[in-house]
């Protein structure tokens, strides 16, 4: 099965006279999809009662769940008060994906601002054993983590780097967000063999499960001169890529089954939408 929804709740949503995102299960059934990554950006304020409620309702409607993580998790940090934030950030956002029913939690490796990218990295994979080990303790390493492809330069997790982080433990999978690449890279997604350069490094180097069950985040995305991402747009503003149906050949070729979360600015259900009818009209 293949799973399409938003990232957080679009103005569609509200404008349909809907208030908290208990009720977006209910609304994205019927908008025809069937994912929803619930956003926790700014921190976890979460309770369980109503992650309690978002997830029974998702369960009646058969929507597939995720968790954002914070956006303030940082494991390249030499300072080690800001690891065990980190830490606390991300196994805070397992225990609710945990209340949730959710699966995966996504969320941001680190930042390489002044450091060696390879150091950056060698701290990322140390702290994913200790986080792993931490989640082991609290009953909650059953959730998949998906550290992210990221679109800003000085952000670490350029495709190669997620790999890496992932081949640490087969409890991580890639959260490929192939707008961030296309902006990170200069436009780099131009037609289909441009993508299936990723999902074969994918292939290759993770194996067949985490090869064809990657996390993907999806939007049209305008980049800055100096590469790395500016602004994400809606799938009306045709300017600026990447196009999804160029990617729409190979889930059919490779067998894929990722969950998709659109991104889009505002639009991301109606956009979500258009993906998956991308996907289920096209002729073989
Ligand atoms: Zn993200």
């Amino acid at each position: 099965m293949i799973y399409f929804g938003p990232s957080g709740n679009p103005e569609d949503f509200y404008a349909d006279g809907n208030k908290s995102s208990e009720q977006m299960p209910k609304w994205l059934f019927e908008s025809g999809l069937n994912a929803y990554e619930y956003p926790c950006s700014k921190g976890v304020n979460i309770g369980e009662l109503k992650a309690n409620q978002i997830g029974s309702e998702a369960a009646k409607y058969g929507i597939r769940l995720s968790i954002h993580a914070p956006y303030y998790i940082n494991f390249a940090s030499d300072i080690e008060e800001n690891l065990m934030k980190s830490r606390k950030w991300l196994t805070d956002s397992m225990v609710a994906a945990t209340w949730m029913g959710a699966d995966r939690v996504v969320f941001h490796p680190g930042s390489a601002t002044g450091i060696d990218r390879k150091i950056a990295l060698t701290r990322v994979n140390k702290q994913m054993q200790v986080v792993l080990k931490e989640a082991e303790e609290l009953g909650v390493d059953h959730i998949t983590l998906c550290p992210e492809l990221m679109g800003k330069v000085n952000q670490l997790g350029t495709l190669e780097e997620v790999i890496q982080i992932c081949k640490t433990d087969d409890r991580l999978t890639p959260c490929i967000d192939f707008g961030h690449l296309h902006a990170r890279d200069f436009g780099r997604l131009n037609s289909t063999e441009d993508f299936e350069i990723v999902i074969r490094m994918l292939w290759d180097q993770l194996g067949r499960e985490r090869g064809r069950g990657f996390h993907c985040h999806f939007s049209r995305i305008e980049y800055t001169a100096k590469g790395g991402e500016k602004k994400h747009h809606t799938f009306a503003d045709k300017e600026y890529g990447p196009d999804f149906d160029l990617l729409v050949p190979l889930i059919y070729k490779y067998d894929l089954l990722p969950v998709f979360i659109c991104e889009s600015n505002g639009t991301m259900a109606k956009d979500a939408l258009e993906m998956k009818k991308l996907y289920e009209s096209y002729q073989r």
